[in-house]
């Protein structure tokens, strides 16, 4: 039997990983455990890892490492001992996290499929979180703070992608185009890559 789809998803800010995520997790029935959705939820019910990381989200700023690790790993253990597979949205997002997660995931033999990455230019990852801020009213989404974590997505997060591509587990997506073609060439690549990499 073919296993579920462990995943990951790294992408500047702006490049749709929500949005993809959803279609995603409905096609390969995996669940999705976003990082910036689970500090969002700590921060707004005012816990104690809440009072923490909010100033750095408010300011675009990536939480340290140390705050990261252990919550990803036991919402990743949980789903795939649920559901046997993840859709990781957010993580890793420096290097550090990246040869950690690595090292522990292949000790314990979930280590991802494939990690999508969604390509989409500068300029237009301003114009659509702009949207968003218009939409959604995001703290993070003014102007200065999107540069900022466009500039923290260069700086510390792009070297993953590397770090991925040099695993040969990397997908790159072209994703300034419309949202149903992205969708579907997201989920016609990791098909592949779980046809490829599942060990039936
Ligand atoms: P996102 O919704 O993925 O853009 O994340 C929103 C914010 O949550 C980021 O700007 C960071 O402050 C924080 N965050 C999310 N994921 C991570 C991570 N893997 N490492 C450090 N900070 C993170």
């Amino acid at each position: 039997m073919q296993e579920r789809l462990r995943a990951l998803l790294i992408a500047p800010p702006g490049a749709g990983k929500g949005t993809q995520a959803k279609a995603i997790s409905e096609e390969f029935g995996v669940e999705t455990i976003s990082t910036g959705d689970m500090f969002r939820a700590e921060v707004a019910a005012g816990s104690a890892l809440g009072r923490e990381v909010a100033g750095y989200l408010e300011r675009g700023d990536l939480v340290p490492d140390g705050l990261v690790h252990e919550l990803v790993r036991a919402k990743v253990l949980d789903a795939v001992e649920r559901t046997g597979g993840y859709l990781v949205d957010g993580f890793p997002r420096t290097l550090a996290q990246a040869e950690r997660a690595h090292d522990e995931a292949v000790q314990l033999g979930v280590s991802a499929h494939a990690v999508v990455t969604f390509e989409v230019p500068r300029d237009v990852l301003v114009q659509r979180m702009l949207e968003r801020a218009r939409r959604e009213g995001r703290s993070d989404d003014d102007l200065k703070t999107i540069l900022h974590r466009l500039d923290v997505y260069d700086r510390e997060t792009a070297p993953v992608v590397g770090f991925y591509d040099e695993l040969g587990v990397l997908v790159r997506i072209d994703a300034n185009r419309g949202v149903e073609e992205v969708t579907a060439a997201t989920l016609a690549a990791l098909g592949e890559a779980l046809h490829a990499r599942s060990r039936s």
